[in-house]
Formats: structure tokens, sequence, C-alpha cells
């Protein structure tokens, strides 16, 4: 097994991983900023490093600092996390190189998942669902993006190969504006992105997003963890998650989940990893792979009975998978609750300091957090400060654990999104199950 594990993350994940070594006797280096010395895990680790200032770019994102951080605490490998560095390839790259694992799949890997081109390409190979739309990238001849455009049927949405965090892409309505939704997408691109490659998709306009998990070993084995569904969403961010998928059936998830198997075993994917698909009409699309554990990883582990984080280490650490898919059964239904420090009204970020913090507790219920009493969030990163998680024998089980473990919290002293998250678990549509990606916006635009 690995011996120690440096940690090239914060906040609540920092502290989820680990406590995933120390369940494994694996040892733990913490890196940190100046604005972070605070972090409970940064106290309960085995060793802490600062990394630089509080800015992400001269820490979190500082590649040789955290390499550095790795060989003067002699760790053996690094965990990233989910964002920061997690997805960057030549950050895995110079990880391996600088002689440590990186707890994720090869860098050739995530650059081709990187590139949704690219990915649409490989999945399209791999027998996987993908929304319909152009081959490969857009080309500049206006006459034949308009013949492209009316194949597919409008609306059509435009998208960044190297887009991310739902920014990059325009959706277009007719063609009167497609000429302009290119050159202004490609502009926007080419600026954030540092790329202007683009391609076109149908636009669903009704779709859930729904994704599935999956492990795979380094020896060519690879399951499936079921699918979350994840459309409860503003901004295009996750604001409560739920496994398994209202509605879904068994065969679907069978069919969808033996498909993503495939995927991996064709481009060598190591590690966890998420397919994300748009679902409408019964139909599943492929979007995009994050090649990286997930922030609601949890409602994964609550109902199949699985540690994601530890099976990254196992994998990392060169184990074959220790159980087959026939193994896996999903049981119960699980919730997850994104806490933020914001306004549950305005959403705009609250920073500050913590004055009185309780936990919800009882069976069911898990509080990935790194806050407590008199803990000062900092400004300058994400205001994602917690997740409560509830399994129950049912989903009407699980929504009312979780109504009443959102009853129970105490959060002082700065602002948070409880309030709208207990709205929201007693919704009526929230209740049927199944609403799509639009439908927290377009509840939040009629309480206006
Ligand atoms: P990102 O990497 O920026 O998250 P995605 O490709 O995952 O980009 O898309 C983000 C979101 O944009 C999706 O969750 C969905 O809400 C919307 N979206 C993307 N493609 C389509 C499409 N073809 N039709 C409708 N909505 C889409």
């Amino acid at each position: 097994m690995i011996k120690k594990v440096l940690i090239a993350n914060r906040g609540e994940i920092g502290l989820r991983i680990l406590r995933a070594c120390r369940d494994m006797g694996i040892q733990t280096v913490a890196v940190y900023s100046k604005a972070d010395q605070n972090l409970k895990h940064v106290r309960l680790a085995d060793e802490a490093v600062c990394i630089g200032p509080a800015a992400s770019r001269e820490s979190y994102l500082n590649i040789p600092a955290i390499i550095s951080a790795a060989e003067i605490a002699d760790a053996v490998a690094i965990h990233p996390g989910y964002g920061f560095l997690s997805e960057n390839a030549d950050f895995a790259e110079q990880v391996e190189r600088s002689g440590f694992t990186f707890i994720g799949p090869p860098a050739s890997v995530i650059r081709l998942m990187g590139d949704k081109i690219s990915a649409k390409k490989a999945m399209q190979k791999a027998g996987v669902p993908c929304v319909p739309g152009s081959e490969g990238a857009l080309g500049k001849d206006s006459t034949q993006n308009h013949a492209l455009a009316r194949d597919i049927g409008y609306p059509v949405i435009i998208k960044a190969a190297a887009g991310g965090g739902g920014r990059g892409m325009r959706v277009v309505h007719s063609e009167a504006s497609l000429n302009s939704a290119i050159a202004t997408t490609r502009a926007e691109a080419e600026a954030a992105f540092g790329s202007g490659e683009l391609y076109m998709e149908k636009f669903l306009g009704h779709p859930r997003h729904i994704e599935i998990q999956v492990l795979a070993d380094q020896h060519g084995n690879a399951v499936h963890l079921g699918e979350r569904d994840c459309s409860m969403q503003r901004r295009h961010q996750k604001v409560i998650e739920e496994a398994p998928a209202p509605g879904i059936t068994e065969q679907q998830r069978h069919d969808i989940g033996q498909r993503c198997v495939e995927a991996c075993q064709r481009i060598g994917y190591v590690g966890a990893g998420t397919f994300e698909f748009l679902f409408q009409d019964g139909e599943f699309y492929f979007i995009e792979m994050n090649t990286r554990l997930q922030v609601e990883h949890p409602v994964t582990e609550r109902v199949t009975n699985t540690d994601i984080v530890q099976a990254q280490l196992r994998i990392a650490a060169g184990e074959p998978l220790w159980f087959s898919q026939e193994d896996i059964r999903i049981d119960g239904h699980s919730i997850e609750c994104r806490l933020n420090a914001e306004n549950a009204e305005t959403f705009v970020p609250s920073p500050g300091n913590i004055t009185q913090y309780h936990a919800p507790g009882g069976p069911g219920v898990r509080m990935d957090t790194h806050i407590y009493n008199g803990y000062t969030v900092p400004p300058y990163y994400d205001s994602l400060i917690g997740k409560l998680i509830v399994r129950g024998d049912s989903r009407e089980h699980a929504i009312r654990r979780m109504a009443g473990a959102l009853s129970e919290i105490v959060v002082d002293g700065i602002h948070t999104n409880i309030p709208l998250l207990r709205d929201l678990v007693l919704d009526a549509h929230f209740a049927e199950g199944g609403t799509d990606i639009h439908f927290l916006e377009n509840r939040l635009k009629a309480r206006r």
C-alpha cells in the first residue's frame, strides 16, 4: 500500500481524503495557502506544508510548490481532489515525472477527455450515445455551418471544445443568429480557454442531468456504481444530488452502465471517473467525462456501500478490483445537499466567522464538512462549506430524513443557503422526482 499521501486540495474534500487515508493507515501531508492554516485537515494531518499566498494561482494551482512539498515531506502519492489541478494533464504528468504516483487516470486520458471534441469522438467509437451534432470541430464556412444546423434542427448549442464550468456555450434558436453566435462564442473561448475550437450540438429543451460513476483498475477491469441524478442546478452548479435517479429502471442502469464500463476499457481509464449525460424522453446523451473524484460521490457510496476515495487509493497502489459488477447492489436511496456560504436569496457569497455550528446527526445522516465553531470562511475560494448526506430505505424516507437533518443544523455568523435547501426538499415537484435541469432556475424566477 501507499505509505504517505499528499493532499493537493482544501476544504471538505481535503478532510474527506485525510479520513480515507487514516482509515487505511496511510500517512498524510496537507498543503495549504496562507489563508488556510486553520483548516481542519491541515491541523489533523501528520505533516502540513504552506505552499504560498491566498491566491489559488500561487498556492493550490502552483505545480512546482506542490511537487516541492511532496519532496520535502517524502510523500509517495498525490491526491488532487476535485477542482484546482484535478483535471490538469500537465500536473498529472509532472507528478509522475517527479517520481510520485498521481491518484487518477494517466495524463494522456485526462487530455483525451479534457477536449470535448476528442472525448465525444472517443465515446462515439465506444458505442456511448452522444447528443447529435457536428462531426468534430466547426469550420469557418458559414454555408456549411448553416447546412449543419438545419440538419441537426434548431435550437442548436455552440460549445467550446476546451470549455468548462458551464462557460463557453451559446444556444441558437434560429438561422438569423447563427453566424454571430459562432463568432461571439469563438472569441469568448479564445479569451477564456486559449482555444477557439467549437462544435455544434442539438439543444435539448428539458433534459435531466444523470451521471454514471465508474471505477477502473490498472489491469483492464472496470465496474460502474450506478447513476446519480444532479438535475437540481443553478447556473450549471449542482445544489442537490441523489442516487439512484428517480424512474430509472434496472435495465436502463445496466445498459448505460455497461456502455461506460466498455468505454473505460477502450480508452484505458484508471481510477474513479464519471460519465455525465443529459437524459430526455428515455434516452441518454453523453456530454462529458470528469476524470476525477466528484463532489457528489457520497450519495453513490451510501447506496452501494462502497468507499470511493479508498478505492482510488487502492487502485493507485496497483490493486486489481476486489469486486465484480454482480457484487454491486443499489440499496436504498441517498440525497446530498450542498451547503454554501452565500445569501439564500441573492446568492452573494458570505465569507466570515462561524460563531455557532451544530451538526445534524442520527441514523443515516452523514455530514462532510471542514467547518467548526470559530472557523472563518475565507473569501478567496469556492463557497462550499459542507455536504449533508442522508440515506433512507426509500426516496420518501430519505427526503424525510433530509428535512429532519436540515431542521437540526445550525450555522450562525454567516449567511448560508440552508433556507433554500429546506424549501427545496419540501417542494411537491421534488417529492415527485424527475425534475429537469431548468426546474430550480424557473422556481427562483417565479419567486421574484
Ligand atoms: P461544462 O464542462 O462547462 O460543465 P457541459 O458540456 O457539461 O459543460 O454542459 C454544462 C451544462 O450545459 C449541462 O449540464 C446542460 O445544462 C447544458 N448543456 C450542455 N449541452 C447541452 C445540450 N446539447 N442541450 C441542452 N443543454 C446542454
